[in-house]
């Protein structure tokens, strides 16, 4: 098992459960980063002693900097940090749970560092696409998902023929708090309705794109980077109860499911000890007391995201990278109250049907195509 971890984000919800999960292990913590929240980050490094900590905000890293004098702790700010972070010598994993595409540099810097990357910033894979998978083929990385439908995936390929008898991915999407609402019952919805998950306790950005399952439209095009899949051989099925994280179908149509109960820390922990498996923090899957399974098929025409990610996808270029950008700033844009739930779902449509598409071929690309859809959707609101 690796003994030196890089966490970055470690203030979100992901990165809190990966301390979690590190206490058990007894690893080394060697860098955190945070975006603003320093005084969570001052408790952390106090407690873990990294020889980096971060603070994406500048004003906030020198407070974090007076705060934490007594200690051997370096502190750095902005992106700059983070790469640091990404690329710091001692450690031999990055776990990358930082939220939106601000992940998307460290996560490259990662992979030139020859640092096995633990990816919980889907974002990252969904507007970078090839440009950080072939980096990490070319510096041979690991790139482990976290995201647990993926890695529920990835468990379940462990030990997959070699013959190219994968024919199907299946996600499994819990619906979150709208399932089977019409369109009609979503024009006024909440911000505070839209942060009520059934299952999952996450952050508030990924809790929006659940509710409009933009979050399912983003995890088909990270399984397609992930395991090299095309679109149409990914599904997607609501299952209510999130027992079962996702399934792969071979050529035999021998299905095979990952389950346990909802709680990222068994994700968290597969891709810190991979190929290793040790006793976790998380309770006992007790199947007889759940009782019954429920799936059904997603409402495609309600939750109109899907069909636009798949869309992006089959469009190449950075079509993906516009969706991603043009959702970042819509889910903003509602949890801040400016515009509707629905509004969500046309605006990224709108961005991938009207901004330029084009084939990328540097980071300033995917962030040039990253601005344009944000501007399509700050023109639109406006
Ligand atoms: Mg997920």
């Amino acid at each position: 098992m690796i003994q030196n971890i890089s966490i970055l984000g470690s203030t979100g919800s992901i990165g809190k459960q990966t301390l979690d999960v590190v206490d058990k292990l007894g690893l080394r913590v060697c860098a955190l980063t945070a975006a603003v929240n320093i005084e969570l980050l001052e408790e952390q490094v106090r407690k873990y002693k990294p020889s980096l900590a971060v603070v994406f905000n500048e004003d906030k890293a020198l407070e974090l900097k007076d705060k934490i004098k007594d200690t051997d702790t370096r502190v750095l700010s902005g992106m700059e940090g983070l790469i640091a972070a990404a690329e710091l010598p001692e450690a031999e994993l990055v776990l990358n749970s930082v939220v939106g595409m601000v992940g998307l540099r460290p996560t490259i810097a990662a992979a030139e560092a020859k640092k096995n990357i633990a990816l919980a910033n889907k974002e990252t894979l969904v507007a970078g696409g090839d440009l950080v998978t072939d980096a990490v083929k070319r510096n041979g990385v690991k790139l482990l998902p976290v995201d647990s439908e993926h890695s529920a995936i990835f468990q379940c390929l462990q030990g997959a023929p070699t013959n190219k008898a994968l024919k199907k991915l299946i996600l499994t999407a819990s619906g979150g708090p709208f399932f089977g609402k019409s369109e009609e019952e979503l024009r006024d919805v909440t911000v505070e309705q839209a942060l009520r998950h059934p299952n999952w306790s996450m952050g508030a950005k990924i809790t929006i794109d659940s509710a409009s399952m933009m979050n399912k439209g983003l995890e088909i095009i990270e399984a397609a980077r992930l395991f090299d899949v095309s679109p149409e051989n990914i599904d997607v099925v609501v299952h209510r109860e999130s027992i079962i994280h996702s399934l792969v179908e071979y050529s035999d149509n021998s299905v095979i499911a990952q389950l346990g109960v909802p709680d990222m820390r068994v994700p968290i922990q597969y891709a810190i000890t991979y190929p290793e498996r040790y006793e976790s923090p998380v309770r006992e899957l007790d199947l007889a007391q759940i009782g019954n399974l429920s799936f059904f098929e997603p409402d495609y025409e309600t939750f109109v995201c899907l069909n636009v990610c798949k869309k992006a996808l089959a469009m190449d270029g950075v079509a993906t990278a516009i969706a991603n950008g043009a959702n970042e700033e819509a889910n903003l844009l509602f949890r801040q109250g400016k515009i509707k739930f629905l509004d969500i779902g046309s605006l990224v449509k709108g961005a991938v049907e009207n901004v330029d598409n084009f084939i990328p071929a540097s980071v300033e690309d995917i962030l040039r195509a990253d601005s344009l859809a944000r501007g399509y959707v700050k023109e639109q609101v406006r």
